[in-house]
């Protein structure tokens, strides 16, 4: 049955004179439909959070940490429900929907306290000579309505990712979620609500990027975007914004190296998790597996055998891994890539086609450094293999991309381990893990194209104030 959804602006549950349908992505079948926000409801909702900011910003920490609490109870009491939206919405196997829903009551718990530590410092102003007989002590404060954009394949947890260090620092906020998931964000919009989130705080438009996610970029009384998604929209938006802050959470090719010495066993079902969850549709998704010539075959006949293990299909069945990707052209799309691979001597070692909406798990052999399934972002269920015969070489291969997000290491030599987290270009190194590890308080980006700015509660709430300075002349 399609539900029909309402979109929260100012407080009030609203329809407007279009609606747009959400798809399940497996079967291709409308499950719910939502309101096509406007420019005149986008300005409402902007104007709306800029009106909230006024008293928002003055709510004691512990009321805004509280209300963070109940969200993380509320999360959690519609587990089955939210997991199931996400599975049908982005097409997300039902075991790692569930795995986001949870994360996203952690990342609103971790909100829940840091808002409590949100603090400035005093500066020894006496160290400098001019300085004497002053007191100075720094705060942080919120910026105001934050303009929130976000990508398809974490449609509540990237979600969490901005609006929950927002409430924690007092701001308000606008979210534009992807055009292809909204669902999951009108369910928080609910739980935020009930939770007592005051009215205007929090607010959601809903429609094209071009359209609304452009009107919120280029307006003036939205302080800060918060921008998740391709490389592409993020240089278009950082070229636009103008005078404000911008964190940008962008794509990645990431690398797993795989040193002789590491546990194959252990190290290749990481890397089959890695590369295949959510369909391979998440940005650290483990993408070019660099091996140790020494223990090459010993480690690809592991990791194939385990890809050829994988149940794919519907994602709501309980023992799905691999589900559809967002959209029919995305299947086209990867299937192309991967015959041209083939065209320039790659190896098919398994899968290498699609069927219907789902591609199929597919590893590659015999790759090249300058195969698009290398060098750009494949975001799909595709993962090549590539020998290496030194250190230095592999470091020089993994920095090779123009992306640099995270990389994993397996190794028990500490020093191989330590000059990877010297050596490598990226925002997060990972030993004996692979690159697609995250927990939600650790300050997570990238480097190169990857982005710009960190999350992660903590450093997300830090880039969502501003210092200001506070001396008290003593003389
Ligand atoms: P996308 O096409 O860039 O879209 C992301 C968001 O931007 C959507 O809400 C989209 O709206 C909106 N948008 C599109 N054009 C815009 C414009 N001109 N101005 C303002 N907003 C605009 O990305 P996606 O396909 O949803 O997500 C996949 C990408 O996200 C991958 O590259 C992936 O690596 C990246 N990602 C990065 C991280 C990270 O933390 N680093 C996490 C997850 C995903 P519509 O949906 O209406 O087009």
């Amino acid at each position: 049955m399609t539900k029909s959804y309402q979109t929260y602006v100012d407080g009030q549950w609203t329809s407007t004179g279009q609606t747009m349908d959400v798809f399940n992505k497996f079967s291709g079948e409308v499950f719910a439909t939502v309101p096509l926000a406007d420019g005149a409801l986008t300005e409402k909702a902007i104007a709306s959070a800029k009106k909230a900011y006024q008293s928002f910003r003055k709510m004691p920490a512990h009321q805004r940490s509280a209300i963070l609490d109940k969200t993380v109870e509320l999360i959690n009491k519609r587990e089955a429900e939210i997991a199931a939206v996400i599975s049908q919405e982005v097409g997300k196997a039902w075991k790692f929907s569930v795995n986001e829903v949870q994360r996203s009551a952690e990342t609103f718990k971790f909100a829940a306290d840091e808002a409590k530590r949100l603090h400035g410092e005093t500066i020894p102003v006496d160290a400098s000579r001019f300085g004497e007989n002053r007191f100075g002590y720094f705060i942080r404060e919120p910026l105001g309505v934050i303009g929130a954009i976000t990508p398809f394949n974490f449609p509540l947890n990237l979600v969490a990712h901005k609006v929950a260090p927002a409430i924690a620092t007092g701001n308000t906020i606008v979210l534009k979620p992807a055009s292809a998931t909204p669902v999951s964000s009108l369910i928080l919009a609910e739980i935020l609500e009930e939770a007592g989130l005051p009215p205007g705080v929090f607010n959601v438009v809903v429609g094209p990027g071009r359209e609304v996610g452009d009107a919120i970029v280029v307006h003036p009384d939205c302080k800060k975007i918060t921008f998740t998604g391709s490389p592409a929209v993020g240089n278009q938006i950082v070229r636009k914004a103008g005078i404000k802050k911008v964190t940008l959470e962008l794509g990645s090719n990431s690398a797993t190296i795989i040193e002789a010495d590491a546990d194959l066993e252990k190290a290749a079902a990481r890397c089959v998790v890695s590369a295949f969850a959510n369909s391979g549709q998440v940005c650290i998704s483990l993408q070019r597996i660099y091996v140790n010539r020494q223990c090459l075959d010993q480690f690809t006949k592991i990791f194939v055998d385990k890809v050829k293990g994988l149940k794919v299909g519907n994602p709501l069945d309980e023992d799905c891994d691999v589900g559809p990707l967002i959209d029919a052209k995305e299947v086209e799309r990867i299937d192309t890539w991967v015959k041209e691979a083939v065209k320039l001597g790659a190896v098919v070692a398994t899968g290498g086609h699609g069927e219907g909406r789902v591609y199929q798990p597919t590893v590659l052999t015999q790759v090249t450094e300058d195969m698009k399934i290398m060098c750009m972002e494949t975001f799909a269920p595709v993962v090549s293999i590539v020998a290496y015969d030194s250190f230095e070489e592999v470091i020089d291969l993994v920095n090779g991309s123009e992306f640099g997000l995270q990389a994993g290491v397996y190794t028990n030599d500490i020093n191989k381990a330590l000059q990877a987290v010297d050596d490598l270009d990226v925002g997060g190194v990972m030993i004996n893990d692979t690159a697609t590890y995250r927990v939600d308080h650790l300050p997570y980006g990238g480097n190169k194209l990857s982005g710009l700015g960190r999350e992660g509660i903590r450093f997300a709430m830090e880039d969502m104030t501003n210092i200001k300075m506070v001396m008290i002349n003593r003389n």
